[in-house]
């Protein structure tokens, strides 16, 4: 895994062979910067906001979930600033501006807006929509999982430069006073996140962003990078957005998005700290942090060391052999009573060549349990679970499966 060219393709080709990205209208010759997600890759896609959701949404008390339009009214990117000023330098020394255009509506009465480039216009948008229907007292955020769009001059380096890509921000509103401790808590809060999924804490690296370089509405960004085979690159972004948003939709629409205080009776536009994560990029940052090659029992092989509740497939459930029915009988009904018992798993039947291949597939997805069906299993119940890690076989009850794998 030394030469680093080496690795991204090999991570560009598991992904292909097995299932997770494929290149963009492929049949056609590909599509620079869109990319498809197969079954796997969605798979880990879905754990990875399920986790992110669980941990920022459900498991908090002060933060509302929205699902807004991603075609917002253009007056929208007028006040935010992108129709003025969200460009790329050109080659030629010109600036291009990276919001894709489109048009609403027939004839004459056609009107020019954009795919969203953030989510986060929406969430600012809606702002007045939370205080009257939710009475939210601050601080408290606004969180938001979906597609982002960006007419990049070069997409590159797989899924970490797309046009078209999903992000998950939050857009946490708070007093102006309290900002530096909210930037603060919410630094430690994406950091721990983010090594807890399983990205690889010695190529996580925080970079203070210096005031030239800060989008114009950040008074303090902190990108959280990562060491990519390409580089060190942003991986997901930090910023104190202060009240620049609000405070801009507010002039620009009428539209009253102070805040109340009860307790002071004060009038005021709240600031706000922002979370942003770029979902592509973790999972390209999760498959280099878990990719691997050894060897077992004197084969080499590719493994996917991603933890259980990231990985597409938790358990895999073969019949030793595929020609002896009863076996295949017994294996379907473990499988099918294991897919009854828990929600959160997902578990494949795989009874497509020999055990070996079996393995090596289930390696290269990442799957961390093999469980198999044997002639001993039709006597006396027990089936046997490989550990993707150890190759080490276990042999227990297969009831007991949910319990030996610490997945139920
Ligand atoms: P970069 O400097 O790499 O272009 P950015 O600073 O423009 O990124 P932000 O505007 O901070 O990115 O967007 C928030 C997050 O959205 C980023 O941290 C990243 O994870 C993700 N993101 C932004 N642009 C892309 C893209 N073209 N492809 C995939 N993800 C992206």
């Amino acid at each position: 895994m030394e030469d680093k060219t080496d690795l991204m393709q090999k991570i560009v080709s598991l992904c292909k062979r097995r299932g997770f990205v494929f290149p963009g209208s492929e049949i056609y010759g590909g599509f620079a910067g869109f990319w498809d997600y197969g079954h796997y890759g969605l798979m880990l896609k879905q754990n990875i906001k399920n986790l992110w959701w669980q941990k920022f949404v459900r498991g908090r008390e002060d933060l509302f979930g929205i699902d807004s339009a991603i075609i917002l009214n253009p007056k929208v990117w007028e006040t935010s600033g992108h129709v003025s000023g969200f460009s790329d330098p050109t080659q030629d020394g010109g600036r291009f501006n990276t919001m894709f255009q489109t048009s609403v509506g027939a004839g004459e009465d056609a009107v020019t807006s954009y795919l969203r480039p953030e989510t986060a216009q929406g969430i600012f948008a809606n702002f007045k929509n939370y205080l009257d229907a939710f009475s939210p007292a601050l601080p408290f955020g606004i969180a938001q999982i979906g597609k982002a769009f960006r007419n990049e001059i070069s997409p590159r380096d797989f899924i970490f430069r797309t046009r078209e890509f999903e992000q998950m921000e939050i857009e946490y509103f708070i007093k102006e006073k309290n900002w530096q401790e909210f930037f603060e808590e919410w630094r430690k809060e994406m950091k721990g996140w983010i090594e807890n999924i399983g990205v690889d804490p010695a190529r996580l690296h925080e970079l203070e962003v210096p005031d030239k370089e800060r989008a114009h509405y950040s008074k303090r960004t902190i990108d959280f990078e990562f060491d990519f085979p390409f580089g060190r690159k942003e991986l997901c972004g930090l910023a104190y957005r202060t009240d620049f948003d609000l405070k801009s939709h507010m002039e620009a629409s009428s539209a009253d998005l102070s805040y109340f205080d009860e307790e002071t009776k004060e009038k005021f536009v709240p600031h706000c700290i922002e979370p942003s994560f770029g979902l592509d990029r973790l999972v390209l940052a999760l498959l280099v942090s878990a990719y691997d090659e050894d060897e077992m029992n004197g084969e080499k092989r590719i493994v996917l060391r991603l933890k259980p509740e990231i990985a597409p497939v938790q358990i895999a459930v073969f019949p030793l052999l595929r020609n002896k029915p009863q076996l295949v009988e017994k294996a379907r009904g473990i499988y099918q009573k294991l897919k009854a018992n828990s929600s959160k798993l997902t578990d494949i039947f795989d009874d497509n060549g020999n055990i070996g291949k079996r393995y090596r597939r289930q390696d290269e997805i990442g799957t961390p349990f093999c469980v198999t069906i044997d002639f001993q299993t039709l006597e006396d119940d027990t089936v046997t679970i490989r550990d993707r890690d150890t190759g080490e076989q276990e042999r227990v009850l297969s009831g007991e499966i949910l319990q030996f794998t610490k997945l139920g």
